[in-house]
């Protein structure tokens, strides 16, 4: 059973953007799967019509074979999301995101505690577990929601231009990061405009351009077939 499975997704917005024109994909479980393509190509629009931020017109997700709109909640639970805007909210301290979090996607109150321990030490949190978000740096935001992401156990991690803004020492930390994430098992699926990023993560890849998939494929397959030597090339060509 795939992770993902989308078929016919189409979602006009209401000035009558038509953003995404009947995308179908299928990300294999435990796959790093790259979502790319330029600037209002339709990537963050798809990822919030699998959450359900942006309910699309018509279309298929199924999210390890649940309904992602029948069946939302136990499919968002098996998503964690790490949104390309900052949302955290600026009234909760980095703790209390993590646990408000957790409690609403019904993680059971000891079992959070822990888990957001886990998280706090890992992101090197830990000293600002009382502070309010609004007080951190931007890169300590994108931390706190990454933790906040993963608090809750997710299956499928969704990564929306996670290092955008981020320093170099981050950038290489986050990326070791959800490669051990995936290596443990976790299917990502990540978008992102560093194609370096792409190509040092990614084991399949989708282009995706006026919201239709122009490419879907292996990293490997699809610089064969466009006769490319690194991501870079292959999405030049076709988008
Ligand atoms: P980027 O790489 O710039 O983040 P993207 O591929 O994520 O772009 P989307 O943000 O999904 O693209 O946008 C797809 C299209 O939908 C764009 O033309 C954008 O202007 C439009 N759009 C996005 N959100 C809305 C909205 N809330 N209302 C109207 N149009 C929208």
């Amino acid at each position: 059973m795939p992770a993902l499975r989308v078929e016919g997704l189409k979602k006009t917005y209401g000035n009558g953007l038509l953003a995404l024109d009947g995308v179908s994909l299928e990300v294999e479980a435990g796959r790093f799967f790259g979502l790319l393509g330029p600037n209002g190509a339709g990537k963050t629009t798809l990822i919030n019509s699998v959450v359900s931020l942006a309910r699309p017109d018509s279309g298929k997700v199924t999210v390890f074979g649940k309904d992602a709109f029948a069946e939302y909640k136990e499919a968002r639970r098996m998503i964690g999301v790490s949104p390309q805007e900052i949302n955290l909210d600026k009234f909760l301290t980095v703790e209390e995101s993590l646990l408000y979090h957790a409690g609403y996607y019904g993680v059971e109150k000891k079992k959070a505690k822990e888990r957001a321990e886990e998280l706090l030490e890992r992101f090197a949190l830990i000293d600002k577990r009382k502070a309010r978000t609004s007080t951190l740096s931007g890169g300590m935001k994108r931390r706190v929601m990454f933790a906040r992401a993963l608090v809750h156990d997710p299956k499928v991690l969704f990564l929306d231009e996670p290092t955008a803004g981020v320093d170099v020492e981050l950038r290489y930390s986050l990326w070791r990061y959800i490669r051990e994430l995936n290596r443990g098992g976790m299917t990502i699926l990540l978008t992102t405009h560093y194609l370096e990023e792409a190509e040092e993560l990614c084991e399949e890849i989708a282009l995706i351009n006026g919201g239709r998939i122009a490419a879907q494929g292996t990293k490997d397959d699809l610089k064969e077939e466009y006769g490319a030597r690194n991501v870079e090339e292959v999405y030049l060509r076709v988008v």
